[in-house]
């Protein structure tokens, strides 16, 4: 059967449920699709045996006013947990050993995680002159040219390791941390910009990812796709786009395929907010330069790893964040969160769960290996980092086959492709987590500016806003 809704938004993960949120709270009439069997797309949290394991995200930043305003609009917000503040160690394994990020100048300058020679190079930032506006340089490229390699080395590829499962020699720098090319190109230098910036984040009321608390909710991150996805009125799960078409004259038509069979459905605005391989297939009718430029985007694969040993098995004091694992260590592993020692409630009393990350752009084939050999590396790596006198009580495996999009040295130009054609198909908009950042976060922040664009394309609401 044919149905009619104002807006379909193709997909449930954060990126679309916000959207969607938004759009409905301003009295729109909005109908979900989702292929999958339940929203969220990525975020998704199993509880099994008094552990909660995170399969995708185990937390995000409170880094913009809209992601409280999402919450307590959707009634999630008591259930939010930020961050045990005794979890703000993070360590580096350098030469074989995990040593903790300084977290003051004192502690900067008495680290042995970074030689004197590579401290003392810091000075020379102040005086390094901006790269071309219009330029492209890698990530690696950037941090080398400002900072040094040690620090490339030592700072910034785990870094880009424990975000993007990413690596600095493929990222664009502009694309990817385009916080640190507004901030050399407006203060000249990475560290006069850190000081003057905080002053204008101040007035803005956003806050840098440094500063940012750290959120979860008690029963895990799925609280917020769940607690979003209940509230909307129209959610069509186990149900698939499989064609976005123009009708003659204004708006849309979604051919979708669901437990009820297939059906079409007319809108004046159709959003799409699946990974980017996804909205290719949909856009490739009417928009090819846009869907080659979506195809592009690589995604490579992650394997998520949950492991619960027994408290006294663990020689490490885990008073932190976890660890992260530069290349140059030549280890099989990205990093390590210690997830019960970040929120309560992850184990049960006497026990400790671990969440350690495996794959991305470094070592793809690591991820695709199956689950008895991925299991046995991550046990091996952990017991000689952690020193663990015992294997661990309980082991879960998830993989993403395509985990995270990796905005490479030529995101801008396919990101511009993509606006294009928004520009060029009124009615049709793009939002996930290929535009505006990947973060959770930054996909609440990219979906309240989707919701903005398709307000300004549609006729005002008949219906009153309610929240
Ligand atoms: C292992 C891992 C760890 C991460 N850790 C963090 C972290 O700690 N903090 C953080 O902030 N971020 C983290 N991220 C990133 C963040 O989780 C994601 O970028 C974000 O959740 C993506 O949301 P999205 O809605 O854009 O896409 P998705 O979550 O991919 O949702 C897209 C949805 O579209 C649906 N879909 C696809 N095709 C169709 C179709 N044809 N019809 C209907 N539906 C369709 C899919 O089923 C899916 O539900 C992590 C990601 C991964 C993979």
């Amino acid at each position: 059967m044919d149905s009619t809704a104002e807006i379909v938004v193709i997909g449930a993960g954060i990126s679309g449920l916000a959207t969607s949120w938004w759009l409905q709270s301003a009295g729109r009439k909005v109908t979900v699709i989702e292929a999958g069997p339940r929203a969220g797309g990525t975020i998704g949290t199993l509880q099994e045996s008094g552990y909660l394991i995170e399969t995708g995200p185990n937390s995000t930043l409170e880094t913009s006013p809209l992601i409280g305003k999402l919450l307590d609009e959707t009634g999630i917000a008591a259930s939010r947990i930020y961050a045990n503040p005794a979890a703000k160690n993070r360590y580096i394994l350098r030469s074989g050993t995990l040593l903790a990020l300084p977290l003051s100048p004192p502690a900067f300058l008495k680290t042995p995680l970074f030689s004197a020679r590579a401290k003392l190079g810091l000075v020379r930032e102040l005086f390094i002159g901006r790269s071309a506006p219009d330029g492209e340089e890698s990530v690696a490229q950037f941090v080398s040219r400002r900072l040094g390699g040690e620090f490339l080395d030592y700072a910034i590829n785990p870094f880009v390791a424990g975000v993007y499962a990413g690596d600095p020699e493929l990222l664009s720098v502009r694309a990817a941390f385009p916080k640190l090319f507004e901030i050399e190109q407006r203060y000249g230098s990475l560290i006069r910009g850190q000081i003057k910036g905080a002053k204008e984040r101040r007035r803005s009321g956003e806050v840098s990812k440094q500063a940012a608390p750290m959120l979860s909710f008690r029963e895990g991150m799925q609280t917020l796709t769940d607690g979003i996805a209940a509230r909307l009125d129209d959610l069509r799960l186990a149900t698939r786009a499989t064609a976005v078409a123009r009708i003659n004259g204004s708006g849309w038509e979604v051919g979708v395929s669901g437990p009820a069979g297939n059906e079409t459905i007319r809108a004046e605005a159709v959003v799409i907010a699946t990974p980017a391989a996804a909205a290719a297939q949909l856009v490739k009718p009417h928009a090819g330069i846009a869907a080659a430029a979506l195809e592009q985007i690589p995604y490579p694969p992650v394997a998520s790893v949950a492991c619960a040993y027994a408290r006294a098995d663990v020689a490490h004091a885990l008073d932190g964040f976890g660890f992260l694992v530069p290349k140059k260590e030549q280890r099989q592993i990205l990093g390590t969160i210690f997830s019960s020692t970040l929120f309560p409630n992850r184990a049960p009393e006497g026990s400790v769960l671990l969440t350690t990350f495996v794959g991305g752009m470094r070592q793809p084939e690591l991820a695709r290996s199956d689950d008895a050999a991925i299991a046995s590396l991550v046990q091996k790596e952990l017991a000689s980092l952690l020193g663990m006198r015992a294997p661990p009580q309980r082991l879960w495996v998830n993989r993403w086959e395509r985990a995270i999009p990796q905005y490479t040295l030529g995101h801008l130009g396919r990101v511009f492709a993509i606006e294009e054609a928004e520009r060029a198909l009124p009615g049709l908009f793009f939002c996930a987590n290929y535009l505006g950042g990947i973060s959770v976060a930054d996909c609440i922040k990219s979906s309240r500016a989707a919701a903005e664009r398709v307000a300004e394309h549609l006729p005002k609401p008949k219906a009153h806003p309610r929240g």
